[in-house]
């Protein structure tokens, strides 16, 4: 099976201003025709609905909270993932949505508030050998902004981190500032939140060996396991990327289910280990969130990491207007 990539590579730049008035648009568009109120009933009324944040300020998931909880009925991953093993998908409450959130940022602490609030469980992936350390995000160092963040994503596993070490920032070692949760910090949100497998150190799986891949893998179970005192059966890809061999390895280490950032929703008869997701912007306004959930950016961004031919490249440059997320995690 040919690689799978989930965010595809960043395009030429694109005009902010142009961006934005096309953003604004699309999101009359998609409000004028109905078209993401029509997609909503058509599809998310059964299908389940997984969003994915990184490091939204409390400020603006409040506002997004406040538009689901009115369109959508929060649940959690557990249940999506009883549902499909036992059939009984009837058990899922209509318009179910779980919202996620990857890597594990310090900043989420200020969020379980909302969580109290809007009532929802959430699921927060999180990287075993980064969280309670001050090992960084290696896409989010001065050494990774220098190389070159999509440069770094596409050279072997044993390259990125040579290459970041050299520039300064070697992830596998302690920087200035801690970016990830401690320890205390995870285990405070216990009662509000469930704890996903985002793999030890965040590397690109498809550019490790097959030893390297199944350690990051099965190893972050149980590390995770070891230090939450409870189950972690839940895994999400890093910047979205898995082949035939991460599926079987995921299968292997025990997981009930892994997510992409594939966008779509999840049906009865869906693959578990391969849950499709919408990725969203953490700065997004309310009005491109709803635009998001309709599948368009994503799907213009796929659209445009295909379009590699020069009579392609104009609306290679649109869709990349309209589809790049802002503050795209990996
Ligand atoms: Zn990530």
């Amino acid at each position: 099976m040919k690689p799978h990539r989930g965010r595809p590579p960043g395009g030429p730049g694109f005009d902010e201003k142009e961006g934005s008035t096309m953003k604004q648009a699309i999101a009359g568009l998609v409000r004028w025709t109905g078209f993401g109120a029509m997609q909503r009933f058509l599809k998310a009324r059964r299908g389940v609905t997984i969003v994915v944040y990184h490091d939204p300020s409390p400020e603006t998931l409040r506002e997004h909270l406040r538009w689901y909880a009115r369109r959508y009925s929060f649940t959690t991953l557990d249940a999506v993932a009883t549902a499909m093993e036992t059939g009984r998908w009837e058990d899922l409450p209509p318009y179910p949505l779980v919202v996620t959130f990857d890597d594990g940022h310090r900043n989420n602490t200020a969020l379980a508030p909302l969580f109290r609030e809007f009532e929802l469980r959430p699921t927060i992936y999180l990287c075993s050998q980064v969280v309670g350390t001050a090992r960084p995000y290696w896409w989010k160092t001065d050494a990774a902004g220098a190389i070159g963040v999509e440069r770094l994503k596409q050279v072997p596993d044993p390259e990125r981190r040579r290459l970041l070490a050299e520039a300064g920032n070697d992830p596998d070692r302690d920087g200035a500032d801690r970016q990830a949760m401690t320890w205390d910090e995870i285990a405070r949100m216990t009662d509000v939140a469930d704890y996903g497998a985002h793999t030890r150190t965040h590397p690109i799986l498809l550019q490790c060996d097959d030893r390297r891949c199944a350690e990051e893998i099965g190893l972050c179970r149980i590390e995770l396991e070891e230090a939450l005192g409870q189950p972690c059966r839940h895994f999400a890809f890093p910047n979205g990327d898995f082949s035939e061999r991460e599926v079987e390895q995921i299968r292997h280490a025990g997981y009930r289910t892994a997510r992409t950032i594939d966008p779509g929703w999840n049906d009865a008869d869906g693959d578990p280990l391969r849950l499709k997701a919408f990725p969203v912007s953490d700065d997004v306004s309310v009005d491109w969130l709803s635009v998001q959930l309709t599948g368009i950016p994503a799907w213009l961004r796929k659209r445009k990491a295909a379009a590699t031919g020069p009579g392609e490249a104009d609306a290679a440059q649109w869709s990349g207007a309209m589809a790049k997320p802002k503050s795209a995690g990996v």
